[in-house]
């Protein structure tokens, strides 16, 4: 019997590892979002406005109408910036020292999903504590209560992405962006980075091919998470009109995927450790940082080029605080998202478009040459039913065996075990019922027998806890990871 027994919270969670995500119509209705809204002022101190933006998703205008018009029914002003990608808000957030954002958006999410991300004054994701504030003033219904003549304003802003893209612009080399004049082919899955990464692309000098470029919240192109299997168009069109780079975003542009000219997926793990490596050589000694997900071919290069490596829970938040505490020059996460601390400390799609782009020009060389220099390691993903009571004395358990049979472990997040050929990483997720098992070595073969020792070892502890305390059925069964 474990030493923790489960207890239930008493204010029910709302958050997510990137903010607010529920089905249109069956809990995200008018009223979750008018008082969402409501409980929102309860963080708000300060002076300036908040912002409102919003994705392509069917809902989303609706949604951002809403928010705008309850902050304001609650005496604040509300500035409405419109549609644009996470990283376009963000950057505006801060720029226009906001005292808070708020983002429509799912992400990646099926099409029934919409969501709202909310930004803290620095334009970063707002804190846990923050986030338990709003949870408990939903609960509670605890809701200001403000008179006709307090009641604050709303008006639209047109010129976030205009701001967005002379940062990026200025951030990267555009003249020897626009003298190589690249081809590259952009895939932007019917998502926000229609809005500005046409443009951006263009403005930059490419001679550039576009996939399902307009953005439509039925996502008619291809589900909106920028995988392996969903850039298939991507993959052949970059072979069929010659183009040095691929690229495509996911649904609210925070992330980034790169096709090579030979019309091979990257990786995230690769396209992190080759970014970290130029960078390095840019800014010798320097820092990168990334979470305890990240391959180690990236502790590898980093290694070798001399920098400094700085790892930190798996998350958007964690890695952005990581980066500015340490003065990262680059961060980044394998899922794609990767920092940019000169232009903003936050994931960022274009800008990691723009950047890739000047990495190929300045190098001269084809991204699957500079692709075939990085160690080779092979990473296997997998995810089992965990249910959320058996967490924590599972995580226990499996941490005190780890612990005994490793050479080294990590329990920032999860627990990361590293063995004389390889590592494992048993990470629970925080808002679903499973939990996480990767598992990376050399060779293929040794990357498959660690991923079954931890799969097996997190199994056998649940098999006992649910002999012991059987509250829950759900068995544990392996799946492959997104
Ligand atoms: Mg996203």
């Amino acid at each position: 019997v474990p030493e923790r027994m489960p207890t239930q919270p008493s204010v029910p969670r709302l958050f997510g590892t990137d903010g607010v995500r529920r089905v249109v119509g069956e809990e995200l209705t008018p009223w979750f979002v008018s008082e969402f809204a409501c409980s929102l002022a309860h963080l708000l101190q300060g002076e300036g406005p908040v912002l409102v933006g919003w994705d392509f998703r069917t809902s989303s205008a609706s949604i951002a109408r809403l928010l705008s018009g309850s902050l304001s029914m609650c005496g604040l002003d509300a500035v409405e910036v419109g549609q644009l990608p996470t990283p376009c808000f963000q950057f505006n957030v801060k720029t226009l020292r906001a005292r808070l954002g708020t983002m429509v958006t799912a992400s990646h999410n099926p099409t029934p999903f919409n969501g709202i991300k909310v930004t803290g004054p620095e334009g970063l994701e707002i804190p846990r504590e923050d986030e338990e504030v709003v949870e408990r003033a939903m609960a509670e219904k605890t809701f200001p209560k403000v008179p006709w003549n307090r009641v604050g304003t709303v008006r639209a802003d047109p010129g976030a992405i205009d701001r967005y893209l002379a940062s990026i612009r200025a951030n990267v080399d555009v003249a020897a962006i626009a003298h190589a004049a690249p081809r590259v082919v952009l895939d932007c899955g019917n998502g926000t980075s229609a809005v500005t990464s046409p443009r951006l692309l263009r403005e930059l000098g490419t001679r550039l091919t576009t996939l399902n470029a307009n953005a439509d919240g039925y996502f008619p192109g291809h589900p909106s998470e920028p995988t392996d299997e969903n850039l298939a168009d991507l993959k052949a069109t970059v072979v069929a009109v010659g183009a040095a780079l691929g690229v495509a975003h996911d649904g609210d542009s925070d992330r980034v995927a790169f096709v090579d000219e030979k019309g091979r997926y990257v990786p995230g793990e690769e396209t992190l450790a080759l970014f970290a490596k130029w960078m390095l050589g840019k800014h010798p000694g320097a820092t990168i940082a990334t979470s305890i997900t990240s391959s180690s071919v990236v502790s590898d290069v980093v290694r070798e080029s001399g920098g400094k490596l700085s790892v930190s829970r798996s998350g958007s938040l964690p890695v952005a605080r990581s980066a500015i505490e340490t003065g990262a020059v680059f961060a980044g996460e394998e899922n794609g998202g990767y920092y940019w601390p000169t232009h903003q400390v936050a994931r960022d799609g274009p800008m990691s478009s723009a950047k890739m782009l000047e990495l190929l020009v300045e190098t001269g060389r084809p991204l699957s040459e500079l692709l075939a220099e990085l160690p080779k390691y092979h990473v296997i993903k997998r995810k089992i039913e965990l249910p959320p009571v058996y967490k924590a004395p599972v995580m226990d358990a499996v941490r005190a065996e780890l612990g005994r049979e490793a050479e080294k472990t990590i329990a920032i997040d999860g627990v990361k075990a590293f063995f004389s050929d390889g590592w494992i990483l048993v990470r629970p997720s925080g808002t679903e019922p499973i939990c996480r098992i990767f598992a990376e070595a050399k060779d293929r073969s040794t990357a498959e027998r660690l991923n079954r020792t931890g799969v097996t070892l997190v199994q056998d502890q649940l098999r006992a806890l649910q002999a012991a305390i059987p509250t829950v059925g759900a068995g544990a069964r392996a799946v492959p990871a997104s």
